[in-house]
């Protein structure tokens, strides 16, 4: 077999990470291979995306729509005051860019829809769900389920984070299963508030989860949510079952 080689530049950039025995070189050459789309680039997106460029991921997609604003700043960690009235994903990519050139980075200023979902997310192979919203969670979970596509979700509320990872190439409750249909007043961290080491934490597990994926490290959170406080460091794993209700009808997929 023909010994996985790598460019000296990014053998010293990527050196602790690839002399881990369950990445190596290999490893890393799948992260410069993979193929990731981030829905949001906000509180969560933020450190998600820093950590995806960090870690040496190749092609990336960020889609938002937004504007940066004051409130924004004092958790969505790429942004700064300067930026105010910008878009994110503009600033996003100029900033990403300058921390891995190599990357090929593709924004899309369009707030994903049900029309648009299938153009944005085609060449994705995994889908970052960081989103604020029940219609969009939705819309991706049903679209990346239908797809065939990975998504890694998380959701951040006060002192709570949920994540969830959903590789449907595999049989796997969805997240309708967990939530069939969105509560009447929908939560947002506007009215409800975030503490912002939670969206810190909440990214940089996502983007763990991301890169996991890629190295098709046997995932024991395929399936289960994650739950976890960050008052009381307390993590827990929840099995997550298919909800025989559940507007996927799983039976037949
Ligand atoms: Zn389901």
């Amino acid at each position: 077999m023909k010994k996985a080689s790598i460019k000296s530049e990014d053998y010293q950039k990527y050196y602790q990470q690839l002399i881990l025995k369950r990445i190596g070189i290999s490893g890393q050459k799948k992260i410069f291979r993979a193929k990731v789309l981030v829905i949001g680039a906000g509180g969560l997106g933020c450190p998600l995306i820093l950590y995806l460029a960090y870690s040496g991921i190749g092609n990336l997609g960020i889609a938002d729509h937004d504007k940066i604003e004051l409130s924004n700043l004092s958790r969505q960690i790429l942004f700064t005051k300067k930026d105010i009235g910008k878009y994110k994903v503009l600033v996003s990519k100029k900033i990403i860019k300058r921390i891995n050139r190599k990357i090929n980075i593709k924004v899309f200023k369009q707030k994903v829809d049900k029309k648009n979902i299938k153009k944005i997310a085609k060449n994705y192979e995994i889908i970052c769900d960081g989103t604020d919203n029940f219609k969009s969670r939705f819309l991706i979970n049903d679209y990346c389920m239908k797809n065939k596509k990975i998504l890694i979700s998380s959701a951040i509320n006060k002192f709570d984070g949920q994540l969830f990872t959903f590789n449907f190439k595999r049989k796997t409750p969805c997240f309708r299963c967990f939530i069939p249909k969105a509560p009447n007043e929908e939560l947002n961290c506007e009215s409800d508030g975030i503490m912002t080491t939670l969206a810190g934490i909440a990214g940089s597990l996502q983007a763990n989860e991301v890169i996991k994926s890629v190295l098709n490290i046997r995932n024991s959170l395929n399936g289960n949510i994650m739950i976890f406080n960050a008052l009381n460091s307390n993590f827990r794993k929840v099995k997550l079952l298919k909800n025989p209700n559940c507007k996927n009808n799983h039976l037949h997929v």
